[in-house]
């Protein structure tokens, strides 16, 4: 069943975001006014930042499928820890501030890339690479996959694996990978094929529910409400909307003086995930153009 998530046309207005926006509009301010114009991640770690609080290997041999709103299971946080996740990147006017403010708390996350974002602006995937971060695939177009025939879905999650590998040349990783369904539109075929190859499957825990149109601080409070509430979890935002990319210097600001730590996870190295079964590790079940390594 999809999730009526991203990019939807269908709905036009936040209904749940609405409210007392006021009390965040200094927050946003003040962070307007002091974020520095240039952060880099190699000065981190960096005191006073929220910085990332540990690294967690996700296997897919443990947790092939992970996020409580698609899945039964989800990663294995403690009390306020959160994974920041960025879906449908990259494009530049608003991923760019992303990673400039993810660099200036010293914050690790994982970008969903669409892997023909990713043929359009490679550099922006090196630099997502470059500072850190983890890169999973979002499929070559953003199609509802479970509105396509096995052959096509499989198409669409091949090549944009390809279109990734492409971009990132000789940065790619030697792990395994990530993965999410656009609209989180999966099928059981299609996950089990996944699995197969040694792919964790991300679905998330929460989100801001940010493919609406809303402001900066209807985002944040939505947002923000909704975490108080869970107190942890897989956190879905979209690099591509300006709204996010405007409201993250305070929601990252509003995680460090809550007490919230960011967990940054990555894929199993490439050779633990091939060591599946005989006839269904990556390399035998690898598509064309995306080797695994
Ligand atoms: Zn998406």
């Amino acid at each position: 069943m999809a999730t009526q998530i991203c990019d939807s046309s269908s709905v036009t207005r936040v209904r749940d975001a609405r409210g007392p926006a006021r009390r965040f509009k200094h927050i946003l301010i003040a962070v307007f006014m002091t974020a520095p114009v240039l952060a880099h991640a190699a000065d981190c770690p960096r005191e006073g930042t929220l910085g990332t609080s540990r690294t967690l290997v996700v296997d897919t041999k443990e947790s092939p499928r992970v996020g409580l709103k698609s899945f039964p299971h989800t990663l294995a946080l403690e009390d306020k820890e959160v994974v920041l996740t960025f879906d449908d990147g990259p494009l530049p006017a608003t991923t760019n501030k992303i990673l400039t403010a993810l660099a200036a708390e010293c914050v690790q996350a994982t970008f969903f890339i669409v892997g023909r974002n990713a043929q359009s602006y490679p550099q922006i995937l090196k630099a997502e690479i470059k500072a850190g971060h983890t890169i999973g695939n979002h499929t070559w177009s953003h199609q509802m996959l479970d509105h396509l025939d096995e052959t096509h879905a499989l198409e669409e999650i091949n090549k944009g694996f390809a279109a990734d590998d492409a971009a990132l040349g000789a940065l790619k990783p030697a792990t395994a990978q990530f993965f999410r369904f656009p609209y989180f539109a999966s099928t059981p075929a299609l996950l089990d094929n996944l699995q197969s190859r040694g792919v964790v499957v991300f679905g998330a825990d929460l989100w801001a529910s940010d493919w609406l149109p809303m402001t900066p601080q209807q985002e944040l409070e939505l947002l923000t409400q909704r975490l108080s509430q869970v107190r942890k979890g897989i956190i879905l935002l979209h690099d591509t909307k300006i709204h996010t990319a405007a409201m993250l210097p305070a929601f990252l600001r509003y995680l460090k003086t809550n007490g919230y730590k960011v967990v940054h996870v990555v894929p199993a190295p490439l050779k633990a995930a091939s060591a599946a079964p005989a006839g269904n590790s990556l390399a035998a079940n690898a598509p064309q153009g995306h080797t695994g390594n």
